[in-house]
């Protein structure tokens, strides 16, 4: 059951599958467009503008048609890389019970989502290939076609080169992390990832102290285990990261402890999600969270 935008997409449209619009990757991100299947409104005649009687005043309001194209905005100012255009919560592949368990815990955050409230976030953890970051895109895009909140995916690697760039040329990139601290949801893929330098983790420091102050909600994805530093030694070729150290150890403790009060970890096990999609079944349930509500 989709209750639709208005006015409703057509009826079995198999572009949008009714809900009226759709994501495609363009150049670098995710954009989305309204479906083609969509009508003109016919309130407005697609003006977007409505009179509206007001204690006796006539006043100009917006019409209700423009809430998709409202979100359909939010969502590209997202910066989802194109690669992840397709990934949603219709389309996500369940391999194994834990997955499944990851998959209700995201959906169920997003149907519990308060705007403007303080909520706590999620990071999904778990080896290398779990369906993690598709996971992490599905709720943050759940969340804007859902609630219309803002939010922002960002690549921990790609993160911190930039706010490097930002700074070794001299223009220490503040606004850069203003919006990454302000932003009402920020969706960090692959925390912890990368050798990290001292200058590294005070910057990361710094981006989560200013979330956690402001009450920003923090998405994340790791892979990682959610646990205190170790002092295991960093990771060698030989052996998988994952196996030795905790996601504490990555980011140490003053991040670390934050981030435990700022999210809960969501773990998604099972086989390997890249090489055994097929042989799955398909998660198109009767439970997925309509994102076109509200
Ligand atoms: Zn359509
Ligand atoms: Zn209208």
């Amino acid at each position: 059951m989709f209750p639709r935008f208005y006015p409703p997409a057509a009826t079995n449209c198999s572009s949008c599958r009714e809900m009226g619009y759709i994501v495609r990757p363009r150049g670098e991100f995710a954009q989305a467009e309204i479906c083609a299947c969509v009508p003109e409104c016919t309130r407005c005649g697609g003006s977007g503008r409505m009179v509206i009687e007001r204690d006796g005043s006539r006043q100009i309001g917006r019409c209700r048609c423009q809430k998709l194209p409202d979100r359909i905005r939010i969502f590209n100012t997202a910066r989802i890389p194109a690669r992840h255009a397709r990934s949603s919560f219709v389309n996500f592949e369940i391999s194994d019970a834990s997955v499944i368990r990851a998959f209700g815990e995201a959906q169920k955050w997003v149907s519990e989502y308060t705007p403007g409230e303080e909520n706590k976030g999620m990071i999904f953890w778990g080896m290398v290939g779990r369906g993690k970051t598709h996971l992490l895109v599905a709720t943050l895009r759940s969340l804007v076609f859902t609630h219309g909140v803002q939010v922002r995916f960002v690549e921990f690697s790609r993160l911190l080169s930039t706010l490097k760039e930002g700074y070794s040329t001299g223009r220490s990139d503040t606004s850069l992390l203003t919006e990454l601290s302000t932003i009402p949801v920020l969706g960090v893929d692959e925390l912890g990832k990368g050798r990290l330098s001292e200058w590294e983790l005070t910057i990361i420091d710094e981006v989560v102290s200013r979330r956690y102050n402001a009450m920003g909600t923090l998405l994340g994805s790791t892979n990682y285990r959610p646990a205190d530093p170790t002092g295991a030694p960093p990771p060698n070729l030989a052996k998988p990261e994952f196996e030795r150290q905790t996601l504490g150890d990555r980011v140490g403790w003053r991040v670390f402890s934050r981030l435990k009060q700022m999210s809960m970890f969501v773990q998604t096990r099972g086989q390997d999600y890249r090489t055994s999609a097929r042989s799955i079944s398909h998660a198109r349930l009767t439970t997925v969270p309509n994102e076109n509500a509200g």
